[in-house]
């Protein structure tokens, strides 16, 4: 599923690519995909502009001239394809399409969506804070707010739970899903399996560190694409090739040598290095 680093890079590039733009059409392949009637979804949609792009969390927030907003979850197969007028598409290839927006230029964005979970939401401000305030989600770990002081006293509340699934929990903290939880607990030489009470003080200040330097670095690599997930021009993302434990089973660890375990936390493959991580 894409993670701060990719949804905030798709955010990125929709704000350089549809910015202030006015969609003149949508289409809408799969109904499923929205929250209401099509014809209520196109009509209102239709001559607006697009006025910012913003990220909270996992979800992008595409705000419009007219007070609507729509609200997408990627979930496990969600993209955002942008096309100018002039590249040429094979409609043959659109069996994932969800949603086709035409803008005034006849430059086209797709939505696709492979796994058919993800979810576009057309709200207007009011709802869009009430959704926003149901999900609840906890802070943006980069944000200049986030501080050490911040992390540790959110751990302080969460003495039982154990860290990796603690960091994956949206209301705990903001966008870090499956990967980038496992790969900050390795940077910090932590298991995925400790109580957060039982960190130290120099380990939370390790875990802090690794946390935002890990996202810092995907999100200049443009995230990590493990599944479908492409940013808004098609192309994968280059922070794989920097995972050192995630998706590495048996093989040998970067750091100590010793072989990389993947074991099942609440219900994720979760992958740590016995050797190194405590
Ligand atoms: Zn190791």
């Amino acid at each position: 599923m894409p993670e701060l680093p990719e949804v905030e890079t798709i955010k990125r590039e929709l704000l350089q690519k549809i910015k202030g733009k006015k969609i003149v059409s949508v289409e809408v392949l799969a109904p499923k995909t929205i929250n209401c009637p099509a014809d209520k979804f196109k009509k209102i949609i239709k001559n607006s502009r697009i006025k910012d792009v913003q990220r909270r969390a996992k979800l992008l927030i595409i705000k419009l001239s007219n007070n609507y907003n729509l609200a997408v979850h990627l979930k496990l197969t969600g993209q955002f394809i942008y096309k100018t007028q002039d590249t040429k598409y094979d409609i043959q290839n659109t069996k994932y399409t969800c949603l086709i927006f035409t803008f005034q230029n006849g430059d086209k964005l797709f939505f696709n969506d492979l796994r058919k979970f993800a979810f576009v939401k057309l709200l207007n401000d009011k709802k869009l804070e009430k959704l926003l305030a149901e999900k609840d989600f906890g802070p943006e770990p980069l944000d200049k707010t986030f501080t050490l002081k911040v992390f540790q006293n959110l751990l302080f509340q969460k003495k039982k739970a154990k860290i990796k699934p603690l960091l994956m929990n949206q209301n705990f903290l903001a966008g870090v899903g499956n990967i980038y939880a496992a790969e900050s607990c390795f940077c910090a030489k932590i298991l995925p399996t400790r109580f957060a009470g039982s960190l130290t003080k120099e380990e939370i200040k390790k875990l802090y560190q690794c946390l935002r330097k890990i996202l810092k670095t995907a999100v200049t690599r443009k995230g990590s694409s493990v599944n479908q997930y492409v940013d808004v021009f098609g192309k994968k993302g280059n922070y794989v090739p920097l995972l050192k434990v995630y998706g590495r089973e048996g093989k040998i660890c970067l750091r100590c040598g010793s072989k990389i375990k993947k074991i099942i936390l609440n219900g994720r493959g979760t992958y740590f290095c016995p050797g190194c991580q405590r």
